[in-house]
């Protein structure tokens, strides 16, 4: 697989399809007027997000990870509608056919969490009996032991997120584990759990001697989701988002992180600075310049 070489690994990012969501949603207790000053809003007051995947193809295991799956194609038009879904850039299927894989070669899929935007591309609807399939049978799926917990027995605030069709296959797969929090995966690939935004929510780290390559999720959702009170409405616990927040925007600033945007609609990679006690996105970058 060509790529950026990064650890042992060779990566490459995956534009899934882009969506749009409410601004007001995403960017919780922060005034329109501050926020669409950075993303500006269409004229139902959505924004635009992407859904990027990372593919991760390892020297030493020759493992292929896929880190997400993106929203899938499993809704009906009103979904699309509401939700605004475009695959005008490319899909899940296209992006791995162009590194020159198929379904069938990716080894791991880590999912960060299960909401429908992060874990519907994992099956789809079988032609003939309509029923709700995995499309990726080769390959181990890897959720934490919490989030698994929450995904199949929501609270109520958070039951919408967390659709019946991308759950109950992904559930009778027989090669589901079920990982602890903290997971180390192989050597230079380990996962960060946090909590704020959904239970159980793990971020995939790469590392590169002293380099990190940290896949934000939903933790830090879009370049303008950096300042720590800017937490999405969408937070089962934002107290305990920006609790994480202010614990890795430390370390990232002193050790350069490279941040993997999912959801930014147009930044790959950011890194973040500090002014005071606040943070901000000082560089936009892409995975080939990190
Ligand atoms: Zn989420």
């Amino acid at each position: 697989m060509q790529g950026i070489k990064f650890g042992g690994f060779t990566i490459n990012a995956i534009q899934t399809g882009k969506f749009k969501l409410d601004g007001g949603a995403m960017f919780g207790v922060v005034p329109k007027t501050l926020w669409s000053r950075k993303i500006e809003a269409d004229e139902l007051n959505r924004i635009p997000m992407g859904m990027r995947s990372l593919v991760i193809h390892s020297e030493a295991t020759d493992r292929i990870y896929l880190i997400d799956t993106g929203i899938g194609t499993k809704f009906d038009e009103k979904f699309e509608k509401i939700y605004g879904v475009d695959f005008s850039e490319g899909t899940l299927e296209s992006g791995l056919n162009n590194l020159g894989l198929d379904r069938g070669d990716v080894t791991d899929i880590v999912f960060t969490h299960l909401h429908f935007d992060h874990c519907g591309g994992t099956s789809s609807l079988n032609k003939n009996s309509g029923e709700s399939e995995i499309i990726f049978p080769n390959s181990n799926f890897w959720v934490t032991k919490s989030h698994w917990k929450t995904a199949t027995n929501p609270n109520q605030r958070e039951k919408a997120s967390f659709l019946r069709e991308n759950i109950q296959p992904i559930a009778q797969h027989p090669k589901l584990c079920l990982n602890d929090d903290n997971y180390t995966f192989e050597d230079n690939f380990e996962t960060i759990v946090v909590n704020g935004h959904s239970l159980g929510q793990q971020l995939p780290v790469l590392k590169d001697g002293d380099r990190r390559l940290v896949f934000a999720a939903d933790l830090f959702p879009t370049f303008a989701h950096i300042p720590v009170p800017w937490v999405m409405g969408y937070d089962m616990y934002p107290i305990t988002t920006m609790q994480e927040r202010e614990r890795l925007l430390s370390q990232a600033v002193d050790e350069q992180w490279n941040f993997f945007l999912e959801h930014d609609a147009h930044h790959e990679i950011i890194r973040v600075g500090r002014e005071g006690k606040n943070y901000s996105t000082t560089e936009f970058l892409t995975l080939d310049r990190i």
